[in-house]
């Protein structure tokens, strides 16, 4: 084997190991239901994507059950098929060169806004913290062809949010890493959740956008520590 070949092959086992524990965190705050929802990590260098295969329960996702395919979709190493969302991480890796994780969950409350097709408005300084404004909604579209990913990558541009609510689906979410992607995607549905409470009590007041840009700045800035990108203290 040529050293190229073993440095794609450990960096193939790094993201497999990244992606597996990853979706533990999505059953571990309640993100998904059955075999729902997914990680993807790019394979950095190579048109190559590391993501869950289909079908298969959360509690037996290892390692090696995860599966790689190129940034068209198609299987290239694997035991299993790969999720059905495969098309739409892939045309988001193939547009967004600055996205290294993607994320798909159908989180109960951001679900909700998705249903309603309402973007979240930005009324919590988290908010504006993590995705800079209101969370968008993106089109309806259906599963099968570029048409989700299309949708993920034209909302988002231009947007500093890295989650959107697709009309009547779920959540996607980018970021730098599949790590930063899970974390908007944990923190979409917690903003989702309060924001709905606050609905119920009454109207939830704006931020300034002046704060807003504030706020994003200085958490992206302050809280963006070299090494870390997860902006945790
Ligand atoms: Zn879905």
């Amino acid at each position: 084997m040529t050293t190229y070949e073993t440095t794609l092959t450990e960096t193939v086992r790094a993201i497999r190991e990244t992606v597996a524990a990853l979706h533990a965190q999505l059953t571990a705050y309640r993100l998904v239901a059955w075999t729902a929802g997914n990680v993807s990590g790019r394979v950095p260098g190579y048109d190559l994507m590391v993501i869950k295969p289909s079908g298969v329960d959360y509690a037996d996702l290892t390692a090696d059950s995860m599966v790689v395919c190129d940034l068209d979709g198609n299987l290239v190493e694997g035991d299993f098929n790969p999720s059905s969302d495969t098309a739409a991480h892939a045309y988001v890796y193939r547009h967004r060169p600055d996205v290294g994780g993607v994320v798909h969950t159908h989180s109960t409350y951001a679900s909700a806004w998705a249903a309603r097709a309402e973007p979240i408005p930005c009324v919590l300084t988290a908010m504006a913290d993590e995705f800079g404004g209101d969370i968008p909604v993106g089109p309806f579209a259906m599963i099968g062809d570029d048409s989700i990913g299309r949708g993920i990558v034209e909302t988002l541009s231009g947007h500093r949010s890295p989650a959107v609510l697709m009309r009547n689906h779920g959540v996607f979410t980018i970021g730098a890493t599949p790590r930063d992607a899970v974390k908007a995607a944990v923190m979409c549905e917690d903003v989702a959740r309060t924001v709905h409470i606050a609905r119920q009590l009454g109207t939830p007041r704006a931020i300034d956008p002046v704060d807003v840009d504030r706020l994003y700045a200085r958490y992206q800035k302050v809280y963006g520590q070299p090494g870390r990108s997860d902006g945790t203290e």
